[in-house]
C-alpha cells in the first residue's frame, strides 16, 4: 500500500486481544495484558493501551484477565488410537466382566450378524489374578467376534466366534512373547490372550475403511482441542492416516497442526519421502519429517529389553525387535534425507544400543549438525548411559504419566537399582538435554495439565505416595511448562513458530480457567482450557 504511507504492521492487524494475563513463556518478556494478530501471526505484545493505540482498525477481544499461554503441543500421541477408542466399546472403570458382556450384548444388537464387535479398556493389571473367560462374552454375542483390549494392551479379551475366526483350539501352541491362556484339565482356551497372542486375532479383524479413519481423527482431534493441545505429534503414522489427514486438510476440517512421525517398518511409506526429503506445508498443517521405530516393547509386559533379567522374571530379558545393525542403517539414510528418527526405547539395552546406532550413524554424516534424534520414553536408562544423549544432541521425549501409572509395580520389576535411571526426568535435564514431556495418549489421558502434575509431584492423584516417588526427580512448574511448549517445538524444528508467544510466531494459544504460573500442583487437576486460537482463529470454547 505504498500509496497511502501507512506502515503495513499497523494496518495488517486482524485481531487484538486486551486484558489479559497472557504467560508468553519468552524469558525476556515473560508476560503481557495485549496481544496483536495478523493473517496467522502474533504481531506484538505489549499493553492493553499502547496495542489498542497501534491497531486501531482491529477486531477487539476482551480476555477480562483470564491467562493464556502457548498451545501445548503434544509430542508423542496416536491419534487413531484415541478416535477409535471413541467410536469402540469403552470399557474403561468397568467392575465387572457381566457389566462388559451386557455392554457387549448392546453392541451386538445394533450389529450384522459376522462383524466384529471391538472394545478397548478392561484393566487387565487388576482382573489378571482372576481374567474373565470367553463364554460370558460369548453368551452375549453368539453371531458376532469380539475382540477387547485390555486398557494397557497387555491382554485382550475374546469370545467363540473370535478364536474360530483365528483358528484357535486347545493344541494351537502359544507364538513367540505371547500366551493363549488355557483350562489347566481340558486345554480349552479360556479366551484372554496376552502380549503377542493377542495378534493371532487382530489380524483377523478387518482394517477400518478410510471413511471411519477420517471419523476417527475428527473425534480425536475434538478430545485434544478440549485438553489444550493446538499441535499433536502422531507417533505412528501410517498411510492411511497420512492419506485421511490429507482428506481432512482438503475438506478444511483439521483444526489441529500434526507433525507426523512415519512408521518406519513401512517400506512403501518411507522410501518416497526419504528419495525426496521432508515435506512441510506452507499452511503448516502438516508436517512430515520424521520415522518411527521400535527398539523394543514394553516394561509392563516384560517387552522392554534390559542388559540384565528382569528382577521378578528370572532369565527374561525382554525383546529387541529392531537390533542396532539395523537401526544404523536406517538412522543413516534418514539422516542424509534430512529426516528425523524417533525411537522407541524403554528397556536399558534398549536405550544403550540405541545411543550406539544414533552415535555412529552421526558419525558416519558428519554433515548432519542439527538432526535431533529422537528417544522416545527412555524409560529405564543405566546410570552410566544417561549423560550420553546431550553431546550427541538427542531430544529425549518422556511421558510423566507412567511414572505414576507405573510406580506401584515398576521397581518389582527391576530391581533397586536401575530403578535410579527409570523415569529419571531431572537426571536428565542436569546433563543439559532436551526435554519434551508428553502423554503418550491414548494409554494415557492426554490432559497435559494432569501429565503437569504427575511430573511436579510424582504422586497420584489422590496425592499417594506422600512427598513423592523418588521425589528428587519432581520437576518445577518452569521446567514443566517448557518442557509442553518451547521443549516439544523444538522437538519438531518448530521453535521458530510454536511454543512461545511473541511476534513472528504462530497466534496458536490457549485461554485458562485459572492462573497457571502460581496454581498449586494439585489444583492442576482441575484447570480447564475455556477456548483455543489456532492461527489466530477460534477452535474451540468450552460451554461455561
Ligand atoms: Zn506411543
Amino acid at each position: 500500500m505504498a500509496c497511502c504511507g501507512r506502515q503495513n504492521t499497523i494496518s495488517q492487524a486482524e485481531k487484538i486481544f486486551v486484558n489479559g494475563h497472557i504467560l508468553t513463556m519468552d524469558e525476556n518478556h515473560p508476560e503481557a495484558e495485549a496481544l496483536a494478530i495478523g493473517q496467522e501471526e502474533i504481531l506484538a505484545f505489549g499493553n492493553s493501551i499502547k496495542i489498542k493505540k497501534s491497531y486501531p482498525g482491529a477486531e477487539v477481544i476482551d480476555l477480562a484477565g483470564k491467562t493464556v499461554m502457548p498451545g501445548i503441543i503434544e509430542s508423542h500421541g496416536h491419534l487413531l488410537s484415541l478416535g477409535q477408542s471413541f467410536l469402540e466399546l469403552n470399557l474403561e472403570g468397568i467392575a465387572t466382566p457381566e457389566e462388559a458382556a451386557e455392554k457387549v450384548r448392546q453392541r451386538a444388537l445394533q450389529t450384522s450378524a459376522g462383524a466384529w464387535i471391538t472394545g478397548w479398556g478392561w484393566d487387565e493389571g487388576a482382573w489378571a489374578k482372576n481374567y474373565p473367560t470367553d463364554r460370558v462374552l460369548s453368551e452375549a454375542a453368539p453371531k458376532n467376534p469380539v475382540y477387547l483390549r485390555g486398557l494397557h494392551g497387555f491382554a485382550s479379551w475374546v469370545n467363540a466366534k473370535a478364536m474360530e475366526a483365528a483358528g484357535i483350539t486347545a493344541s494351537t501352541p502359544n507364538p513367540p512373547n505371547g500366551e493363549i491362556l488355557k483350562e489347566a484339565k481340558t486345554h480349552r482356551p479360556t479366551g484372554i490372550l496376552t502380549n503377542k497372542a493377542q495378534g493371532l486375532v487382530e489380524k483377523h479383524i478387518p482394517p477400518p475403511a478410510p471413511d471411519q479413519i477420517e471419523k476417527a481423527l475428527e473425534l480425536a482431534q475434538e478430545e485434544c482441542l478440549k485438553n489444550g493441545l493446538t499441535t499433536v505429534h502422531e507417533a505412528n503414522t501410517t498411510s492411511e492416516m497420512l492419506a485421511a489427514f490429507r482428506r481432512l486438510i482438503k475438506k478444511d476440517k483439521l483444526k489441529i497442526r500434526v507433525y507426523a512421525m512415519l512408521d518406519g517398518t513401512d517400506q512403501n511409506l518411507i522410501e518416497p519421502f526419504l528419495g525426496e526429503g521432508p515435506e512441510i506445508d506452507p499452511n503448516r498443517m502438516l508436517t512430515i519429517r520424521c520415522l518411527k521405530i521400535f527398539v523394543d516393547g514394553a516394561l509392563g509386559s516384560r517387552g522392554a529389553a534390559f542388559l540384565e533379567p528382569y528382577s521378578d522374571a528370572p532369565g527374561v530379558r525382554g525383546v529387541v525387535v529392531t537390533p542396532e545393525d539395523s537401526l544404523y542403517p536406517l538412522t543413516v539414510r534418514a539422516l542424509k534425507s534430512n529426516f528425523q528418527v524417533a525411537v522407541h526405547a524403554i528397556g536399558d539395552l534398549a536405550n544403550r544400543l540405541t545411543l550406539n546406532a544414533f552415535k555412529r550413524a552421526l558419525e558416519a554424516v558428519p554433515a548432519a549438525k542439527d538432526r535431533r534424534l529422537r528417544v522416545e520414553h527412555a524409560q529405564v536408562v543405566a546410570l552410566e548411559d544417561i549423560s550420553k544423549f546431550a553431546p550427541l544432541g538427542i531430544v529425549v521425549s518422556m511421558q510423566p504419566p507412567h511414572a505414576t501409572s507405573d510406580m506401584a509395580w515398576a521397581e518389582t520389576r527391576v530391581g533397586p537399582k536401575r530403578i535410579k535411571g527409570a523415569y529419571a526426568w531431572r537426571s536428565f535435564l542436569e546433563t543439559g538435554i532436551h526435554l519434551t514431556l508428553n502423554s503418550d495418549f491414548p494409554g494415557e489421558t492426554l490432559n497435559p495439565f494432569s501429565g503437569m502434575y504427575a511430573a511436579e509431584t510424582r504422586q497420584t492423584p489422590d496425592g499417594k505416595p506422600a512427598g513423592g516417588w523418588y521425589p528428587e526427580q519432581c520437576l518445577t512448574r518452569k521446567e514443566v511448562l517448557r518442557a509442553y511448549t518451547i521443549e516439544a517445538a523444538y522437538s519438531g524444528f518448530e521453535e521458530d513458530s510454536k511454543g512461545k508467544i511473541q511476534p513472528g510466531m504462530l497466534a496458536d494459544f490457549i485461554v485458562l480457567s485459572d492462573d497457571i504460573s502460581t496454581l498449586p500442583p494439585a489444583k492442576l487437576l482441575s484447570l480447564r482450557v475455556l477456548q483455543i486460537y489456532l492461527g489466530g482463529t477460534l477452535v474451540y470454547k468450552a460451554n461455561e
